[in-house]
């Protein structure tokens, strides 16, 4: 098969890679295409050959697949923030279960008549726009020098203007037209990354969906021999701007004069308002289709605390993992990679004792005052790698474990995190996982260990794109001795390179 840079093709698409791209075949060669939709019939431009493959771009689609819907923001192509905002909503929650099943099969192992079995339906969104709490737009100049806010361009550092993106709430506008004014009238510059000079390089906007609460946080490139008694130039006039937006709770900025690509600096200053907002997660019933049960967590969350960003899902999230625990009241949980807290609290009340373990600090320290505010008294926190204290602290000090909540980031548990779980034996597992390729390779791990897995099911926190959240139930096979023993002398089969997402989702 000889193709050609820019040779124009029809291909059908029959079927999406794992980031959402359309795969064409002729031939049995597969061509990528970035917003392609699967059964478009499309005219593409090839872009890049290579052996066994080529990528091409979308000129035109010619017939529109049947799941193709009219995006909502015209800038979708360009942001790559949603890789498949064309995509009705019903067929991305179909190609996310898939993506997970999948994983399963091909990562994991696992045989598909076992995945079919233990899946249950994808938790999907009734409204799955404007579902962010926390949204950081980058700031910058538009070609007449007129400050502008938006998001950069695929993988450069150019900024397009936009300060009205649907995955956000409807104030991020109103605050950001805000900001802009007041950058306007008051000469303030935006930072420039080439020269290292200017001042309001982003801004962070929250907002807790169930106190109303909103928090901007301006970042800015303010050197120490500036400083003045104020933060900014002119900072009453903004002050007096945002302070008439309804329920604004605190107004802080951030000093970051490092170049590198991190957006939010270390020091934080408030400069109206409190330091923090709260947000309350309501515990829900995951075995009666996420009804009220009543009760529920409070959160204080600062400018640099971690949050889950998409508020209605994570409680549907953590009640799936709260009853996927199993929890009587008499067990000792751990809760691993448990940030500040979050699902640590919402199991305490169900539990004798909960160990979290998170290796962020401040982190720590939020998951502390968190436990207290709420009344919690049976949950204790480690700071530290949680595959360094949870063998210590079962080896050193004897702290045993009933169910093993984990949440790791994407790169998923660390090899001596899973032997150590092993060797604890815990009745249940519970792991929550956003990366569903690592998910299959440590449940593998888990399964060769003794346990078996029971219920799998993906929560959609992020509609608009790729990424899906997955948790997970498995049950120690028995507990009879002769597994356990096994089990603890295992030498466990870990690959420590990095797993890739399988290419094909359909194929
Ligand atoms: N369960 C929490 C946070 C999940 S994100 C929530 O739902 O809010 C994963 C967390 O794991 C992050 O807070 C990250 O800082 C932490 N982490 C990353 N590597 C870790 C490690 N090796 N040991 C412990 N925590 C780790």
């Amino acid at each position: 098969m000889n193709y050609e840079k820019n040779q124009i093709l029809t291909v059908e698409i029959v079927d999406m890679t794992s980031e959402g791209e359309g795969i064409g075949k002729l031939d049995g060669y597969p061509f990528f295409v970035k917003d392609a939709i699967i059964g478009d019939k499309a005219q593409i431009r090839v872009t890049k050959v290579k052996k066994n493959y080529a990528y091409g771009r979308l000129e035109k689609v010619l017939t529109p697949s049947p799941f193709r819907v009219d995006a909502k923001c015209v800038f979708h192509k360009k942001c790559g923030g949603c890789q498949i905002q064309a995509m009705s909503y019903q067929r991305q929650l179909q190609f996310k279960e898939s993506k997970v099943r999948n994983n399963l099969i091909r990562i994991g192992g696992f045989a598909p008549e076992l995945v079919n079995k233990v899946m249950e339906p994808i938790v999907g969104m009734e409204e799955p726009f404007h579902y962010r709490n926390k949204a950081q737009y980058p700031i910058g100049k538009d070609k007449e020098g007129n400050p502008t806010a938006g998001f950069y361009a695929g993988r450069t550092h150019d900024i397009i203007a936009n300060t009205d993106c649907c995955l956000g709430v409807k104030e991020n506008q109103q605050i950001l037209e805000m900001i802009l004014f007041y950058m306007k009238e008051n000469h303030v510059p935006a930072y420039d990354e080439s020269t290292g000079k200017g001042l309001i390089r982003h801004v962070l906007i929250r907002k807790g969906f169930q106190s109303g609460e909103m928090m901007v946080c301006l970042i800015i490139n303010l050197k120490e021999k500036n400083r003045t008694h104020d933060y900014l130039p002119a900072q009453s006039k903004l002050i007096d701007a945002l302070t008439t937006i309804k329920n604004m709770t605190s107004i802080s900025v951030s000093i970051n004069t490092e170049k590198a690509n991190t957006i939010m600096g270390k020091e934080i200053h408030t400069i109206w308002g409190k330091d923090t907002i709260e947000d309350t997660i309501f515990v829900r019933d995951a075995e009666k289709e996420f009804a009220s049960a009543g009760r529920g967590v409070t959160f204080a969350i600062s400018p640099l605390s971690f949050y889950q960003v998409n508020p209605v899902q994570t409680e549907k999230l953590y009640s799936l993992a709260l009853s996927y625990a199993g929890l009587t009241g008499k067990e000792v949980v751990w809760d691993l990679y448990c940030g500040i807290g979050t699902i640590s609290l919402f199991l305490a009340e169900n539990a004798k004792q909960v160990y979290g373990v998170e290796i962020v600090p401040q982190a720590i320290e939020d998951a502390k005052r968190n436990a207290e505010n709420n009344g919690i008294k049976n949950a204790r926190f480690f700071v530290g790698k949680a595959e360094e204290v949870l063998p210590k602290q079962f080896e050193e000090n004897g702290i045993s474990a009933d169910v093993i909540v984990v949440d790791p980031p994407r790169k998923g548990c660390d090899a001596e995190c899973l032997e150590t779980m092993l060797k604890m034996a815990p009745d249940r597992i519970v792991y929550v996982s956003c990366d569903s390729a690592t998910l299959a390779r440590d449940l593998r791990v888990l399964c060769d260990g003794g346990y078996e897995v029971k219920r799998v099911r993906g929560v959609d926190m992020f509609p608009m794109t790729v990424h899906v959240e997955t948790v997970c139930q498995l049950m120690r096979k028995d507990a009879d001795d002769s597994i356990v023993g096994n089990v603890v002398n295992r030498k466990i089969n870990y690959r420590e390179e990095e797993i890739l997402d399988c290419g094909c989702i359909y194929g």
